[in-house]
């Protein structure tokens, strides 16, 4: 049976909180990305544009399977060798990144260019992410969410493209 839409977005979201990831950090990834460029950037207008992503069924999708595979390493249940690849965030395995590409995919190139940026300098949430000292798995999860900031970081260059990196 098809799932509804907001089925997969009630999860989507459900699954962003229990991992430890707020709007609002998604958010401020997108003041970081787009600060230089809009002048009158407010988090909210940030927060409208991460909502507006993740309500899309595409994110919706990403977001439910990279999380799992996160969670499902995490605590062991997956075969070899793909457990040890995810468990160590394997730098070749960009599998990760694969499924990030498809959120960005989404808002067209300036997301692309904006993805590999901050995927680069990994600035607030990511930084969090990505420190390996505890026992959680993130692999999957720091791409989704430095993907979905690109793409609502995109979706304000668009809306005004005269202020945005488009026209520089
Ligand atoms: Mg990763």
């Amino acid at each position: 049976m098809v799932k509804s839409g907001s089925e997969l977005h009630h999860r989507a979201l459900e699954l962003l909180k229990e991992r430890g990831v707020k709007l609002d950090d998604i958010a401020e990834l997108v003041v970081f990305l787009q600060k230089d460029y809009v002048a009158d950037l407010t988090m909210d207008m940030c927060r409208e544009n991460v909502k507006a992503v993740l309500s899309k069924r595409e994110v919706q999708n990403a977001v439910i399977t990279g999380i799992e595979l996160d969670v499902l390493a995490e605590k062991g249940e997956l075969s070899q060798p793909l457990l040890d690849i995810i468990r160590n965030d394997e730098g070749l395995f960009g599998m990760d990144e694969i499924l990030a590409l498809s959120i960005v995919n989404v808002y067209g190139s300036i997301g692309f260019t904006n993805y590999g940026y901050i995927d680069k300098v990994k600035p607030g949430i990511l930084q969090k992410l990505n420190d390996k000292s505890d026992k959680s798995c993130h692999t999957f999860l720091d791409d989704i969410v430095g993907a979905i900031a690109s793409s609502a970081a995109s979706r304000i260059a668009h809306d005004d493209p005269n202020k945005s990196e488009i026209m520089k």
